[in-house]
């Protein structure tokens, strides 16, 4: 992957992004669980793939937390953090960076790094089956049994103004800046076969051409809700409070009359936000190119 520099940072930034990146085995857990699309385009255009070093800063900034954690971690009596580990599943090699397991009781432990808005939603889908697959690898190598899985999340743009003024308007908004998530845990057989199906899965896509990958789904392009939204002039950024979450023009309309001649609604139509805002392979992905944004 080619890093540019646009803003002509210091060095140091481009070299912690750079550091991030590993391949260890034939995939990781975490290209195992995403869309093959992504990994196989990934693999094969790395060399040609340009990435400015700012779209990586949350990148760098979620390795800096797990380093300060991992080093805190070390020396804790009856805890392993930040283990590699390769395994064996059908026939392929994979690998996986756990980042903390408790001894006393069989807990696994994952730290991640969310926006307040992420952690609003459902707990991630890919969240569960990442820290369930870890368990397959905890259970084959270390042989230690996984009871427990909770994910610890630093919610990046928690505020104590916005606790406290959402405490006031009675709207729920998280206590502390730290969350902690509890995942179930699935049964070994389960976890196991679906690594095993993801493996199968990004086996047969190793042999296929580019455009003929299997096309990413609307969860994995992140696609944005089809929606209406109202606002009050001159702010066009922010919607109005109980505005932003029309999926019919005609109830927003009806908002904006009712809350004055100032409010304007404006359409926001849904778009693939991973393809058009985060993902590298937009150029060699032939979706993006003829179905998401086809040239004009
Ligand atoms: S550009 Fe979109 S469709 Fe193409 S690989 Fe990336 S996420 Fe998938």
């Amino acid at each position: 992957m080619i890093i540019t520099n646009r803003l002509n940072l210091s060095e140091a930034w481009v070299r912690a992004a750079r550091d991030s990146y590993d391949y260890v085995g034939w995939r990781s857990v975490t290209e195992l669980i995403g869309p093959p699309r992504i990994s196989e385009l990934k693999r094969r255009h790395d060399a040609e793939i340009e990435v400015d070093v700012i779209d990586l800063i949350s990148s760098i900034f979620g390795e800096a937390m797990h380093e300060i954690l991992r080093k805190a971690g070390e020396n804790e009596k009856g805890v392993i953090t930040e283990q590699r580990l390769v395994f064996e599943v059908e026939g392929k090699e994979v690998s996986m960076k756990f980042d903390r397991y408790q001894e006393e009781d069989e807990h696994l432990k994952d730290y991640k790094s969310e926006k307040i808005s992420g952690y609003m939603h459902d707990v991630k889908h890919e969240w569960k089956c990442q820290t369930n697959s870890y368990a397959v690898g905890i259970r084959k190598i270390l042989d230690r049994p996984v009871s427990r899985i909770t994910i610890e999340t630093l919610l990046k743009d928690w505020s104590l103004s916005q606790l406290v003024m959402s405490k006031k308007k009675g709207d729920f908004y998280p206590e502390s800046p730290i969350v902690k998530i509890p995942i179930n845990v699935w049964d070994e057989e389960e976890a196991e076969r679906y690594l095993a199906e993801r493996v199968q899965l990004h086996a047969r896509c190793e042999q296929l051409h580019d455009n003929d990958l299997p096309f990413c789904t609307e969860d994995d392009r992140w696609v944005s809700e089809n929606l209406w939204k109202v606002y009050k002039k001159p702010n066009l950024e922010r919607a109005v409070r109980g505005g932003a979450k029309f999926t019919n023009p005609d109830e927003a309309e009806a908002f904006a009359e009712h809350k004055g001649p100032d409010h304007v609604v404006i359409h926001r139509p849904s778009e693939s936000t991973r393809c058009l805002h985060y993902c590298p392979m937009r150029k060699f992905c032939n979706q993006y190119n003829t179905e998401i944004c086809p040239p004009f």
